[in-house]
């Protein structure tokens, strides 16, 4: 859940940017809202072409770049990579409660007003479109259970906090 403090930013940084859905346009007009509401999840492979791309190893790139969000399930929680917000880089390489990933303020990788990995840039910000889906941040998750900590180097679940 967002706090109130972080709704009221959004709120005013809305109306400054002026993402697609405000102004009836139906494509992205590149106005970096979304980048600074909540941050990509990418993919497993794109993590590879990520960390290649920033000469980083996966491992790098997701203890230094990233928190581990997750996916409650009643078998095993299944952890994702989230870039780290500017406000939380303190916390890369950890898992972050879900609520406090809506609060992390801009992406990372957000360099004025473009995406410093645009060569590489995840599908769910390639294709992100506000003026289908203004509000949606639940990812369509391709991450397995024990993938992340595999790639981290953690044990299965190990992730710190
Ligand atoms: S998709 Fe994102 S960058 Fe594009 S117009 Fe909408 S909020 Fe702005
Ligand atoms: S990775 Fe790029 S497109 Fe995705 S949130 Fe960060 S700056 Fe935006």
């Amino acid at each position: 859940m967002r706090t109130q403090a972080e709704i009221a930013r959004l709120t005013v940084l809305r109306e400054k940017l002026r993402p697609a859905d405000l102004r009836g346009e139906d494509h992205c007009v590149r106005c970096t809202f979304c980048c600074q509401a909540r941050t990509c999840v990418p993919a497993p492979a794109e993590v590879e072409a990520i960390a290649r791309f920033l000469e980083l190893t996966p491992r790098e790139l997701l203890r230094t770049l990233c928190v581990a969000d997750y996916q409650w399930d009643p078998r095993e929680t299944v952890y994702y990579p989230r870039f780290v917000g500017v406000r939380n880089v303190d916390l890369a390489g950890t898992v972050v409660s879900n609520d406090r990933t809506y609060n992390e303020g801009a992406c990372t990788m957000l360099d004025g007003n473009a995406c410093r990995i645009w060569e590489v840039i995840p599908r769910e910000g390639r294709e992100a479109a506000c003026w289908r889906e203004p509000d949606t941040f639940e990812p369509r998750l391709e991450w397995k259970a024990g993938q992340l900590e595999r790639m981290m180097g953690y044990e299965r679940g190990k992730i710190p906090a």
